[in-house]
């Protein structure tokens, strides 16, 4: 589960990390009282204007702005709102911003410049460690320095059994070239990063950029949070971050239906029991010369309901052509699923898709003959080539 920027700052901070401060505004008026609230917290005069939504990039695509008075602020804030926002990683439609996030202007001169660096952390899937990866080259595509200044990019690794260690903290405030006041502010900020990413069983956290103000501050200008959805069952209040508008709204109603969706960008709806054969499934659709709409792991129990809730997601996608309906009957008998989607078909009564099932397992036969006997527009296969062949017989 993703958090917006405003909600990851806030987590930050609540585990001690410097951040930079801000007020979330729903509207224009909203943004206006948040920053006559920030002048009087922070004394910052000017604001940046952030818009609030799933996507990196927001820089680039008009989505933070600079506003120097409260005029600005209005315009800016009234501006950013309801705007569709189109990132590097958005879609060409981009992404509707229903909140902006009004921050204290962190990039006051001084006498000398601030400075940006890049910080996450993450877990090395290789070694089973998480670690801090950072890099002295921030508020930039941190993918574009991979690719051309790889040495720039500083890993380090941190033991499970000890935490992060205080000289592997100086380490990093050694390799980002700090001293003094910002040094002794880096291993700080370094040590409550990790702990929070810890604490709140993050699967992903990165600041980019992390900030050196020209009064030797270390603090998180942006916050990138990724909770681990495996254990938000103990972070309840954490879990009632999630905003909704932010995900696939098929995805979210498959997955209220117990459902494991992906919504993709294909034609081929798919139906499937169990993740691995899902996904051979796409595979074989796409070796077929088609493409898959979708990722569905219906689970074990494939009987007439969850059919049924199945056919409805699949069907909400418009560019859904065919349906291809793939079930292993181990526990679960074919004859019975194969009852369960006429069932559900006949219930629905307006599947205008041709829909090809392949069943195999316990029963296969007498399914296959339920299916052939029904008088409707499905058709039955019993190899998976042949499933795949029919598919894209349909779709010609
Ligand atoms: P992203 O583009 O989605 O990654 O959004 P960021 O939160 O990283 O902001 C983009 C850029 O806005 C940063 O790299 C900064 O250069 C700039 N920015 C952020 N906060 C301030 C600020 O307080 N003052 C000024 N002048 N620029 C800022
Ligand atoms: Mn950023």
């Amino acid at each position: 589960m993703n958090l917006h920027e405003y909600q990851g700052k806030e987590l930050l901070n609540s585990f001690g990390v410097r951040i930079q401060r801000g007020i979330v505004a729903q509207n224009a008026d909203e943004a206006v009282a948040a920053a006559k609230k920030l002048t009087e917290d922070t004394g910052t005069g000017w604001h940046v204007i952030k818009a609030q939504v799933h996507a990196g990039g927001r820089g680039k695509g008009g989505g933070v702005k600079l506003a120097k008075s409260l005029d600005d602020v209005k315009t800016i804030a009234s501006q950013i709102i309801g705007m569709d926002l189109v990132t590097p990683q958005t879609s060409a439609e981009g992404k509707r911003v229903h909140q902006v996030l009004v921050a204290e202007d962190v990039y006051y001169p001084g006498d000398s410049e601030p400075e940006e660096y890049y910080m996450s952390v993450l877990l090395n899937r290789g070694n089973g460690r998480n670690m801090i990866m950072y890099s002295t080259e921030g508020g930039m595509d941190i993918e574009t320095v991979a690719e051309e200044t790889p040495h720039l990019i500083f890993t380090e690794e941190i033991d499970p059994a000890t935490g992060i260690l205080p000289f592997q903290a100086r380490k990093v405030a050694f390799n980002l070239g700090l001293s003094g006041t910002a040094f002794k502010e880096m291993t700080r900020f370094v040590t409550s990063l990790y702990t929070a990413y810890v604490k709140s069983d993050s699967s992903l956290f990165e600041i980019n950029p992390v900030l050196k103000t020209s009064d030797d501050k270390i603090m998180a200008v942006d916050a990138k949070v990724t909770l681990d959805d495996n254990a938000l069952f103990r972070h309840k209040d954490l879990a009632e971050l999630r905003d909704l508008r932010e995900e696939n709204p098929i995805e979210v109603e498959a997955g209220a239906l117990g459902l494991n969706y992906v919504d993709l960008d294909g034609n081929v709806g798919c139906m499937v029991n169990g993740a691995g054969l899902a996904m051979a499934t796409m595979d074989l659709i796409k070796q077929a010369g088609g493409e898959p709409a979708n990722f569905l792991d219906v689970g074990g129990t494939a009987d007439a309901a969850r059919v049924e809730a199945a056919f409805r997601i699949i069907l909400k996608d418009p560019n859904v052509k065919a349906i291809l309906i793939n079930i292993f009957g181990g526990i679960v008998r074919c004859d019975r699923v194969a009852q369960g989607v006429i069932d559900a078909y006949k219930n629905m009564g307006n599947i205008e898709v041709p829909i090809i099932v392949r069943l195999q397992g316990t029963n296969a036969d007498i399914a296959k003959e339920l299916i052939d006997s029904s008088g409707l527009d499905v058709k039955s296969a019993v190899e998976f080539q042949e499933a795949a062949d029919k598919v894209q017989a349909v779709l010609a």
